[in-house]
């Protein structure tokens, strides 16, 4: 049997394995250099680092090594994987075979199939960037991330990662904007580091590192409620007696079963490469994070969609339901993908460290000040990254950040930046005195500055961690946006840089303006408290509470302007989006809408009314025996009171419903979501969730909060 056609489950407790399975699956570097003849290894290496494109004879001999090496592995499929802006992966399978002439078949598979696919994929949404009658979506062949072999049971397939476009070349997918805003960060980065005297670098990469939360439920549970197996998160559900307040989940010893399952996830993973790293148990009971080591941010990308697919893919096989959704129960933490973010020279030069000598102190200083205008001047786009349904429930819950955006530098080094707007004598904490190009800054303890989690943009010792992406989400929307908008900010840096012949005065010119424009959106303190709303307020910060609000940062002048200079996306690339953004909302709400209706309808209200009538009963039966019914009566007042406050919230709802699906756009339909499904699904929870704690147990249709928090 190939070694491929193993599944992770046969390779338990042997971590000697580790290094042997580690990235088995994946036409790697090394296997690359093993089996392509040099000159064609080193065109690619070529085209990765310089960005170009592969030449026809070059793509057939490495289609030809990739098929071979895929064969011996059991595969007998290629396909082209790629990022639509569903957010999720799709993949189109073709099989190696090509039949001949004397009946028999060969298995081929050429440079042209590798570096192209027409998938058509028509129906994935375009916001209008293509209408189905022209159908054809292209797929391209993304050679800076390497191929890679997934098995599904039996099916073992060889994956091409892939940007998909229209036929005119607009972006149809998460990926490409990705691409071209790193391609932006490059040039312009670049520009300063020669201008601040670096002659060697010659390319500048974004990493990532993204911890990713998730819960874990018992399938039965989820097969039993048709608000998780059709949105991911509960729709309904009284708090339990026992939730996190004890604090007793969070980094507690991980439970057998789950164990398991995290070790079967991370063989997976590592097969497939992706560098599993950190586990443990979250806040909320049932939740879990896991964390790779980071890498380049479009690889990081790619993995981070294969561990969204593993954890669901493992859970099913053991028995549980892996909910990635930002907000699964009610009144306990959501989950989030924390986004660790920062830029890096191809000599290994991070740009975010604080530097040893004076000349890195200056490449730093002037690095850290260009993200912290860019996240100020651009605050909106940002918080509009992380916009959907999902998020909307978890950001400004005690669990996350506000959706005010600040960016956490700590005590030190926003004392170090202060000063900067005073002089260019900038004394140190520890007294020492920072001259641009000419002193050092003292090195910055790392566990000095990682001590706010509630910031949504915190410095953690050489890198920015955002903290409000939503667990489920692509990682490629807030990274091309923030790539942008600092490639945006370096380049009004470069333009200036360019014009002096005095770099130290200038930087600390640039070093100085930057503070004194943008420091309001420096923030240490707690984000989670309501004063800093109202100051947040004072200072002028956006805060756009959802995402309806948040999605109009996208078309302004100021984003258009950006995104085209950058080359990123063209405003009817942008206009697309922001309907899709819209769009998604608004459908997702109303699934969310129709789901709880049917619930109400279908489950609560049958049991309510089972309830009431065998209390009526009781009341009638206890009065004929001559006795007093009074306690009855007033449980059957109640629960009727609670019936009758479900039958109201089922009638705004349908009406919420109704109204949404009248209107014409996407705009209008996601702000009528909003407004009208969204207050009526909550009337109706507070009815149901109320009839649950009166109701007898076994009368009630679905499984508990603390059933499916706590039983495993
Ligand atoms: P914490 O929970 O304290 O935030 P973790 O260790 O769970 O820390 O996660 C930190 C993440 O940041 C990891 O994925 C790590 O690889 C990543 N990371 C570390 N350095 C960088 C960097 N220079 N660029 C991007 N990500 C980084
Ligand atoms: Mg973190």
């Amino acid at each position: 049997m190939a070694r491929g056609a193993n599944s992770g489950k046969e390779f338990n407790d042997q971590s000697e394995q580790v290094t042997n399975i580690f990235g088995e699956n994946v036409f790697n570097l090394a296997v690359m250099r093993e089996r392509l003849p040099k000159n064609v290894f080193n065109k690619l290496l070529q085209a990765n680092s310089e960005g170009s494109h592969i030449d026809p004879a070059t793509a057939d001999i490495m289609a030809n090594a990739m098929k071979d090496w895929a064969i011996e592995r059991g595969a007998t499929h290629y396909c082209h994987w790629f990022q639509p802006m569903t957010g999720m992966t799709a993949e189109k399978h073709d099989s190696f075979i090509s039949p001949t002439a004397d009946g028999r078949t060969i298995m081929e598979f050429s440079g042209r199939e590798l570096i192209q696919g027409e998938p058509d994929a028509s129906s994935f949404p375009s916001g209008g960037l293509r209408a189905t009658f022209e159908a054809r979506g292209y797929t391209a062949w993304d050679c800076t991330n390497p191929v890679f072999i997934k098995e599904d049971g039996k099916n073992i397939t060889m994956f091409i990662p892939s940007a998909f476009c229209s036929y005119t070349g607009e972006a149809l997918d998460k990926k490409t904007p990705l691409l071209r805003s790193n391609e932006a960060l490059n040039k312009q980065a670049l520009r300063i580091l020669r201008a601040l005297g670096n002659t060697t670098a010659q390319r500048v990469l974004t990493t990532l590192g993204s911890e990713q939360e998730y819960f874990l439920v018992d399938r039965d549970f989820v097969e039993a409620r048709l608000d998780l197996l059709l949105t991911g998160r509960t729709l309904f559900g009284a708090a339990p007696p026992k939730g996190q307040e004890m604090s007793d989940h969070y980094f507690g010893h991980i439970h057998e079963r789950v164990a398991s399952f995290m070790n079967e996830l991370n063989i997976e993973l590592w097969r497939l490469g992706v560098s599993a790293k950190t586990q443990h148990n979250e806040v909320a009971p049932g939740q879990y994070e896991i964390a790779p080591v980071f890498s380049t941010v479009n690889v990081a990308t790619d993995h981070n969609q294969l561990t969204m697919e593993t954890l669901q893919k493992v859970a099913t096989r053991r028995g549980f339901v892996c909910l990635l959704h930002e907000k699964p129960f009610a009144g306990l933490n959501g989950s989030g993908k924390h986004n660790n973010w920062s830029m890096v020279t191809d000599e290994g030069l991070n740009l975010l460290n604080p530097g040893k000598t004076p000349k890195e102190n200056e490449i730093f200083l002037v690095f850290l000040c260009a993200v912290i205008r860019a996240v100020d001047k651009y605050s909106d786009l940002l918080r509009a990254s992380v916009t959907g349904a999902g998020n909307d429930q978890r950001l400004g819950g005690h669990e996350a950040p506000p959706a005010i955006i600040s960016i956490f530098l700590g005590q030190q080094l926003t004392e170090i930046v202060e000063q900067f707007e005073f002089g260019s004598d900038t004394k140190t904490r520890e007294g020492g005195q920072i001259q641009l190009g000419v002193s050092t800054l003292p090195p910055l303890p790392k566990d000095l500055t990682d001590r706010n989690r509630t910031s949504p943009f915190a410095f953690t010792g050489n890198r920015f961690e955002f903290r409000m992406v939503g667990s489920s989400a692509s990682t490629a929307d807030p990274n091309f946006i923030l790539n942008s908008i600092v490639a945006e900010v370096l380049a009004e840096l470069a333009d200036e840089f360019e014009k002096t012949n005095d770099v130290n005065k200038t930087a600390q010119n640039i070093l100085k303006r930057i503070i004194h424009e943008n420091k309001k959106v420096i923030f240490n303190g707690d984000n989670y408290c309501e004063a800093w709303i109202k100051e947040a307020a004072s200072r002028g910060l956006p805060n756009l509470k959802d995402s309806v609000e948040a999605l109009q940062a996208f078309m302004t002048d100021k984003a258009v302007e950006l995104f085209e200079k950058h080359k990123v996306l063209s405003k009817g690339e942008l206009a697309a989006r922001q309907d899709i953004f819209f769009e998604h909302y608004a459908q997702t709400t109303v699934i969310e809408g129709q789901t709880a209706l049917r619930m109400a309808k279908r489950q609560i209200l049958p049991a309510a009314m089972e309830f009431s009538s065998r209390v009526a009963m009781s009341v009638t039966a206890i009065k004929e025996a001559g006795a007093d019914p009074g306690t009855h009566a007033k449980a059957l007042e109640k629960v009727c009171a609670l019936i009758s406050d479900l039958q109201n919230g089922i009638d705004a709802l349908t009406q919420a419903l109704e109204a949404t699906a009248s209107l014409e756009g996407s705009k209008k339909r996601a702000s009528s979501a909003r407004d009208t499904i969204l207050p009526a699904m909550a009337t109706l929870r507070s009815a149901a969730d109320s009839l649950e704690l009166e109701i007898d147990a076994d009368l009630w249709p679905l499984p508990t909060y603390a059933e499916m928090l706590f039983m495993r």
